[in-house]
């Protein structure tokens, strides 16, 4: 039987920002869910861990299981813990980043190198994995933290997801592929907050491309996909959906704005 759960936002006064947050990890680490969370068994993943610590990990690895302990890159925690977010929030992304790329390690894609072949040969491999991977953490710090909505938690992701914007170093398809991820999640927390899909109905994938013409929302990972809807795009709109992943100063602006951008499309009637 699990132990009585230890909120995520409680703060050790002793520790600085970055410690609180690998604390949090540590804690989501020894809460996490007995058997497969969508097909992924994350405490076997984990072995006998039940530390987490903060390394500079080498070979591009965001996180590295070892024998009693589970290791996640620096970069993530230092970036959150200089952040302007409430430490909570903080905490809960640094949970939500560590099980994401503990799942992409049966996912096969632990090895970044495996990242990179993937994106040469088609980077909307990358981006489902990415949708699954995101559905996987999201189901864990559900199981982790009951008392959070499960829309809230899609929508700590979208959040979390303003933290790696798509740059100038990133090619045209890349781009593409980072503001697909943000259009899905906030497409996936809008139809959550209306109902139309529960906790146990998947999530939701967003396509659209470079000159496309339409936006279609499917829903994945719930036995056969299925056409959530599908929108006429105009060119404002279509502009607006393939910025969704830059940089953006007021990420919680920006966001908003986009799941009006993507409400309006659910919205508009069929043509
Ligand atoms: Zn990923």
């Amino acid at each position: 039987m699990r132990q009585a759960h230890l909120a995520l936002g409680s703060p050790d006064l002793h520790l600085g920002r970055a410690d609180v947050i690998v604390a949090a990890c540590g804690r989501a680490l020894r809460d996490l869910p007995d058997g497969p969370t969508f097909g992924v068994d994350l405490r076997a993943l984990c072995g006998g861990a039940t530390t987490v610590l903060a390394a500079r990990l080498d070979r591009d690895d965001k996180v590295r299981v070892e024998a009693d302990r589970v290791l996640v890159h620096t970069d993530c925690v230092e970036s959150l813990a200089a952040g302007p977010l409430p430490l909570a929030m903080a905490e809960r992304l640094a949970v939500l980043y560590l099980l994401h790329e503990l799942a992409h390690l049966p996912q096969g894609i632990g090895d970044y190198a495996a990242v990179k072949a993937l994106r040469e040969r088609d980077e909307t491999l990358v981006l489902q994995l990415d949708l699954a991977a995101d559905h996987v953490a999201a189901l864990a710090l559900k199981h982790i933290e009951p008392n959070l909505g499960f829309a809230d938690i899609k929508a700590l992701q979208s959040r979390g997801l303003c933290d790696f914007p798509a740059t100038k170093n990133h090619a045209p398809a890349a781009r593409l592929r980072k503001a697909r991820r943000m259009v899905s999640v906030c497409a996936d927390v809008l139809l959550r907050r209306r109902g139309v899909l529960g906790d146990a109905d998947g999530y939701v994938e967003a396509s659209f491309g470079r000159g496309d013409a339409s936006l279609a929302l499917m829903q994945r990972g719930a036995g056969a996909d299925r056409l959530l809807g599908l929108a006429k795009l105009d060119v404002p709109t279509l502009t607006a959906l393939a910025c969704a992943a830059d940089q953006s100063q007021e990420p919680a602006a920006h966001v908003a704005r986009l799941e009006q951008v993507v409400g309006r499309l659910v919205d508009a009637p069929p043509r």
